[in-house]
C-alpha cells in the first residue's frame, strides 16, 4: 500500500514524485512512459532558469531526479480503471493496471499529460520538430522573420495565429470549416494584423520538405477542389489538446473537452484524488507549469494524509 501513488512520468508526476518521497511516505510512481511529452521535444528554451536544454536530456535528468529517492517506479504501466476509496477497498483508492496488477493507496495524483490531435497527412511526423509545431509558446520564437501556417480556426488557433504574427514575418491561418470558430474578440483582433491571411472551407494534404526542413504546405480549396501549396518554414497544428483520461471517464469529474477538474489544490471530485499537468483543466500547458501543479498536488495529497483519521 502506498501513501501517494503517482500515475504518469511526465514533469507533473515526476515533481509529484519528488514532493511526497521528500515527506517520507511510501510513494509509487506508475507511467506508461517516463518522461512524457518532453520525450518528443527537441529544444526546450523556456525552461526557467536553464537557457537552453533537449527533451530526451530532460526526460533523463526527470527520471535520475526521481530515482535519487525512494519512489516505487513502475516504468511501462499503462493504468486502466481508477476505483475511489469505498469501505469495500477498505478506504484505499485502487489503480488497476494493464498487466492486471491492482496497486492500492491512500492517496493518487493523476498526471497522465495529453496528446497533440495531428493533421494525419503526410510529411507530418517526418518533419515534426523540423517545421511542423505544435506549441506556440515553446516553439514560435523558433520562427522568427520566418513564414508559418496554422492549421484551425478555433480559439486555439486564432490566438496561436495573432501570438506568431508578432514574431514572425507571415501567418496563414487555415481553416477547414467555411468559417473562424474562435470568439469574436480574437476575431477582430486577428483580422487587424497587416501579416496574416485567412484561408476558409481549406483542407491541409500534404507536408513538403527538402530532407531537412519543412518547405511547403498544400492545402486543398474544399470548394474549387483546387490543390495549393503554400511555401513557408513553419507549421503550427492546433486543431485540438487531447488529455489521456479516458480511462477515467465515468470516474471522476472531467470538462466538455476530457480535462480533469481540479480546485487551485489540485483536488479532483474524489477525495484523496489529485491531478495535475496537461490532464487537467489548469490552463496554459507547459513544463514549468505541470512541475509547479505536481509540486502542488503532492503537497495536497501529504496535507489530506496528515488529516486522515487514524484506523
Ligand atoms: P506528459 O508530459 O504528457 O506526461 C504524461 C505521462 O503520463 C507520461 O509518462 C505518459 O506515459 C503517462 N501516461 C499517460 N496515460 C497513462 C496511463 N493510462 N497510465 C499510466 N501512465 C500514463 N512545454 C514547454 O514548457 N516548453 C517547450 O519547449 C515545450 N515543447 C513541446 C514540444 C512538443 C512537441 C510537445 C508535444 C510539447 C511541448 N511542451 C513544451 C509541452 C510540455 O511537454 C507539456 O506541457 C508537459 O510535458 C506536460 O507534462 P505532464 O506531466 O502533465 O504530461
Amino acid at each position: 500500500t502506498f501513501d501517494v501513488l503517482v500515475v504518469g512520468g511526465g514533469p507533473a508526476g515526476a515533481a509529484a514524485a519528488i514532493y511526497a518521497a521528500r515527506k517520507g511516505i511510501r510513494t509509487g510512481l506508475a507511467a506508461e512512459r517516463f518522461g512524457g511529452q518532453v520525450l518528443d521535444t527537441m529544444s526546450i528554451e523556456n525552461f526557467v532558469s536553464v537557457d537552453y536544454t533537449e527533451g530526451p536530456k530532460l526526460g533523463a535528468a526527470l527520471e535520475q531526479h526521481v530515482r535519487n529517492y525512494d519512489v516505487d517506479i513502475m516504468n511501462l504501466q499503462r493504468a486502466e480503471k481508477l476505483i475511489p476509496a469505498s469501505d469495500g477497498t477498505g478506504g484505499l483508492v485502487e489503480l488497476q493496471l494493464a498487466n492486471g496488477a491492482t496497486l492500492k493507496s491512500k492517496t493518487v495524483v493523476l498526471s497522465t499529460g495529453a496528446r497533440w490531435r495531428q493533421m494525419g497527412v503526410p510529411g507530418e511526423d517526418l518533419y515534426r520538430n523540423k517545421g511542423v509545431a505544435y506549441c506556440p509558446h515553446c516553439d514560435g520564437p523558433l520562427f522568427k522573420g520566418k513564414r508559418v501556417a496554422v492549421i484551425g480556426g478555433g480559439n486555439s488557433g486564432v490566438e496561436a495565429a495573432i501570438d506568431l504574427a508578432g514574431i514572425v514575418s507571415h501567418v496563414t491561418l487555415i481553416e477547414f470549416d467555411s468559417k473562424l470558430r474562435a470568439d469574436d474578440v480574437l476575431q477582430r483582433k486577428l483580422r487587424s494584423l497587416p501579416n496574416v491571411d485567412i484561408v476558409v472551407s481549406a483542407l491541409g494534404t500534404e507536408v513538403l520538405g527538402d530532407g531537412q526542413r519543412v518547405t511547403a504546405l498544400v492545402y486543398r480549396d474544399r470548394i474549387s477542389d483546387e490543390m495549393h501549396t503554400l511555401e513557408l518554414e513553419g507549421i503550427f497544428v492546433q486543431i485540438g489538446l487531447l488529455p489521456n483520461t479516458e480511462w477515467l471517464k465515468g470516474t471522476l469529474e472531467l470538462s466538455p473537452r476530457g480535462e480533469i477538474v481540479i480546485d487551485e489544490r489540485g483536488q479532483t471530485s474524489l477525495p484523496g484524488v489529485f491531478a495535475a499537468g496537461d490532464a487537467t483543466t489548469v490552463p496554459y500547458k507547459q513544463i514549468v507549469i505541470a512541475m509547479g501543479a505536481g509540486s502542488t498536488a503532492a503537497l495536497s495529497a501529504f496535507d489530506h494524509l496528515i488529516r486522515r483519521p487514524l484506523p
